[in-house]
């Protein structure tokens, strides 16, 4: 089985109370990616520039992930400047420096048209619908946003909204989406909105999902289920830990074949294994020098620390 994912492929400059890195390999297609190789194979549609060299491809190529639909472009590609000196849990953008990001206009190889599973990572939601609409045949659609498009694009959001299976954002954006001040009563509202499901991020603290009537084809899992995080004594750079979340989620899915409630809550524990890997050094170090074994041994530790 085989994941699209759409999204950015990035520099990033960043600064966390463990110290400073400038421009490592980011971007959010880039995080979810490599968390998502470890379960199935990945096929990323993104745009770089001039300063992206075989050594960044290979990051990505070395771990099976299929490069293709990466698109090199004359120019810089994103760059982004973040820091979490004042608060590790938030991060506090210094610079998006689109770049050759601005003019993306995803373009999907041939080969790529009979991916199963679709991730329509953080961009503009105008591209995400674009690319829902080139790929009619997919099994299932996940997707993230962040505030600003929640903010300033409301409506071309809404329209993505109603095409996913799984919405996958943080907390957050869970209130700020629905306007409500309540995080249970925001998913629900949130589900309203179209996603047939919603799986809310809260950092170290875990995640949950949300399913509505519709997620599995009758109401058998209608409600919620709860996964924990495992215990970081300490997280070194926690840029990417959404999208690692994300690729570990769906990867797992996606290895299945089949989504049960069984298989999506099995989901929800190795995206939060993999978003608690990737927090542990700078950028994609940590998933870059990651085993399968680790892996499991952190899920059974997760079951372990959860099971009554
Ligand atoms: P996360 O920490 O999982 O929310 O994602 C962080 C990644 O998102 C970084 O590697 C950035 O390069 C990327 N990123 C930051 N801002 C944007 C943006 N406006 N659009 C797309 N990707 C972004």
């Amino acid at each position: 089985m085989s994941i699209l994912v759409v999204g950015s492929v990035a520099f990033d400059s960043l600064e966390t109370p463990s110290g400073k890195r400038e421009r490592v390999l980011g971007g959010a297609a880039t995080h979810f990616a490599l968390a998502a190789s470890f379960f199935t194979k990945v096929r990323v549609v993104g745009v770089v520039g001039e300063d992206f060299l075989p050594e960044h491809e290979a990051v990505l190529t070395s771990k099976g992930v299929d490069t293709t639909g990466i698109e090199h472009v004359v120019g810089k590609s994103f760059h982004w400047t973040g820091s979490y000196v004042q608060n590790l849990a938030e991060a506090q953008t210094l610079a998006t420096d689109l770049n050759v990001f601005a003019d993306f206009e995803p373009k999907i190889p041939a080969s790529y048209l009979d991916s199963e599973y679709l991730f329509l990572a953080n961009i503009d939601p105008v591209l995400q619908s674009k690319v829902r609409a080139a790929m009619p045949n997919v099994k299932l659609v996940a997707g993230d946003t962040m505030n600003y498009w929640i903010a300033a694009h409301r409506d071309n959001l809404l329209k993505v909204l109603e095409e996913l299976d799984v919405l996958i954002i943080n907390d957050k954006e869970v209130l700020m989406l629905s306007g409500e001040t309540n995080w249970v009563r925001g998913a629900k509202k949130v589900l309203e909105l179209g996603p047939k499901s919603l799986v809310v991020k809260y950092a170290e603290h875990g995640s949950a999902s949300f399913f509505s009537e519709r997620s599995f084809g009758d109401n058998s899992s209608a409600g919620i289920f709860r996964a924990p995080a495992t215990p970081q004594e300490e997280v070194v750079d926690p840029t990417g830990a959404g999208d690692s979340f994300a690729g570990g989620f769906y990867g797992y899915i996606a290895s299945q074949g089949k989504l049960t409630p069984e298989v999506f809550r099995t989901a929800m524990f190795y995206g939060c294994v993999m978003g608690s890997l990737s927090v542990e050094q700078f950028g994609t170090e940590r998933l870059q020098r990651t085993t399968r074994e680790e892996i499991e041994a952190r899920f059974q530790q997760l079951k372990q620390i959860s099971h009554l």
